[in-house]
């Protein structure tokens, strides 16, 4: 792959000053309990960009009680929903006119490519606030006539307080997918940002303070997943546990819940997602498609044109700094992220898959990875089994349409898949068979906040996005009634 080594500076605008590093609780910046604070690392340069509050046990106290007393006695959850959507369209508004720091901040705590989150990440944040704005007020039960002479009507009422979880790799995704919803029900919440982009979240936390959302409706605690994530899903005071990050975590989270107040949890975790590229497929746009597809598999018709396209493709997927408008590829996220996607790469190599491009650090300083691909890649192989989550991408051979679902489906997870053809047969039959959240036609990663995003089998349950989302921070109350004034 090309490597960019131009300076940021040349074409970046400005490094924003890092203006918000403490615990959020009840709508003030505050240290943590205990005093620690954490470092948090630039993955474009391995230096120190600040410290920020260390939260724990004690603080998550703290941010409940908080969230609490906001849900008992405050006035979000019973203001007309047409007030909660005017408050959350102001909030919008304000992560739109500070896009271009939120962006920033994103590129040097996680590696963002700049452009890319100022030009889609955030801006798609500001959207997620106003389409779950316009349901603030649209949340409604149904009226039933029961059996007998009675009447019964249900109430969407909100869950109350929620603990949401979340990874580091779309900070502004996560934050909207997660606080949008849950806001527009009228929940409170205590939100733990992934400890490697925590920056974000903080800021996001001031503008809804800006933006008049009341103290107390939601709090951010910065820390450790062991630590204060472990203190939120085993809360005995949180109503509800939204997690999004890696199967080994959601277990323990579900585990947690189990154990203390049997909170219900929904969980967004990992995948291992095919693409499928039947013969009949433009093999061009096929490799366009699939950049980001873990397991792809090429029908053999085409497998040997599509590998050297794909190999002499990648040559020009430049790896380099993310404010360099250029780049397509930024760091890893993490020195730990960065040393496991290299083992992976080292077992595809020891396992004998035919590496095609890539397969060693960039030369540079920083948490960069070549491109890799490896072709020849049989099921049994570890880079074909587990997630890798980051820049490798394996290549199959297939002969049937019936054998490449069987081998897509014979996996853990079940998050996403692509299917590549022009066969509406085959799209159809695909897409109706392979078990997973979300399948992609002639497309790949078709994001949009109006369509839910959730996983099959071991990828988890419940769905971020799409008014399907608004249903976890609801809670059904049936109210019944005899029609007449009669015994029933
Ligand atoms: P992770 O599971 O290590 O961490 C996710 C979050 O959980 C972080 O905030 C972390 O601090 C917290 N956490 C860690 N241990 C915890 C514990 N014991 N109790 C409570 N919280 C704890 O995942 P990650 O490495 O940050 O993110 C990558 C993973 O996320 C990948 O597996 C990826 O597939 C998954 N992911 C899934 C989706 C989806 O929509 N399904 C989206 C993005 C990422």
């Amino acid at each position: 792959a090309a490597q960019s080594n131009r300076n940021p500076a040349e074409h970046f605008i400005k490094i924003p000053n890092i203006k918000f590093t403490k615990l959020f609780i009840n709508g003030q910046f505050v240290d943590s309990v205990s005093g620690k604070t954490f470092e948090t690392i630039d993955p474009r340069t391995e230096e120190v960009i600040t410290r920020i509050a260390e939260g724990g046990k004690e603080d998550v106290d703290l941010a409940v009680k908080a969230a609490r007393d906001a849900f008992d006695n405050g006035p979000w959850p019973r203001l007309p929903g047409c007030e909660r959507r005017r408050i959350m369209l102001k909030f919008a508004d304000l992560i739109e006119e500070n896009t271009e720091e939120l962006a920033a901040v994103d590129a040097i705590d996680g590696g963002k490519l700049f452009h890319f989150a100022k030009t889609r990440d955030i801006p798609s944040a500001a959207d997620t606030f106003r389409y779950y704005a316009g349901a603030a007020d649209k949340i409604h039960g149904e009226t039933l006539k029961m059996s007998r002479e009675l009447q019964a009507y249900t109430l969407r009422e909100p869950i109350g307080v929620v603990g949401h979880i979340t990874p580091w790799n779309f900070p502004a995704q996560m934050f909207s997918a997660k606080v949008g919803p849950s806001l527009a029900a009228g929940c409170t919440m205590v939100v733990k940002p992934a400890e490697q982009t925590c920056l974000s979240a903080l800021f996001y936390a001031h503008l809804s303070k800006l933006a008049g959302i009341p103290d107390g409706v939601i709090n951010v605690i910065t820390g450790y997943g062991h630590t204060a994530g472990a203190a939120i899903s085993s809360h005995m005071d949180i109503d509800k546990v939204s997690f999004t990050g890696s199967t080994a975590v959601g277990r323990l989270i579900m585990q947690a819940a189990a154990t203390s107040n049997l909170k219900p949890v929904s969980l967004e975790l990992g995948g291992k997602s095919p693409v499928l590229i039947f013969e009949d497929a433009d093999v061009d746009k096929a490799g366009e498609i699939c950049v980001a597809g873990s397991r792809v598999f090429v029908q053999e018709g085409i497998y040997e044109e599509f590998v050297k396209k794909l190999a002499e493709g990648v040559k020009s997927w430049v790896v380099g700094d993310p404010f360099d408008p250029a780049v397509r590829q930024g760091p890893q996220v993490d020195k730990k992220q960065y040393e496991r996607v290299l083992s992976y790469i080292e077992h595809g190599k020891r396992e004998g898959a035919t590496l095609l491009a890539g397969g060693k650090p960039c030369d540079r300083k920083g948490y960069y990875i070549e491109p890799t691909i490896f072709a020849d890649v049989r099921d049994d192989m570890i880079i074909a089994k587990e997630e890798i989550f980051g820049p490798v991408m394996s290549v199959f051979r297939f002969k049937t349409m019936e054998e490449a679902i069987k081998r897509a489906n014979a996996t853990e997870y079940g998050l996403a898949a692509g299917i590549v053809t022009n066969d509406l047969n085959i799209a159809n039959t695909v897409s109706r068979s392979i078990r997973a959240g979300i399948v992609w036609i002639n497309c790949y990663f078709a994001f949009d906040r109006d369509c839910p995003y959730g996983g099959y089998k071991m990828s988890g349950f419940g769905r971020d996005f799409g008014m399907d989302a608004l249903d976890k921070y609801l809670q059904v109350k049936a109210v019944a009634t005899p029609i007449y004034n009669s015994p029933w």
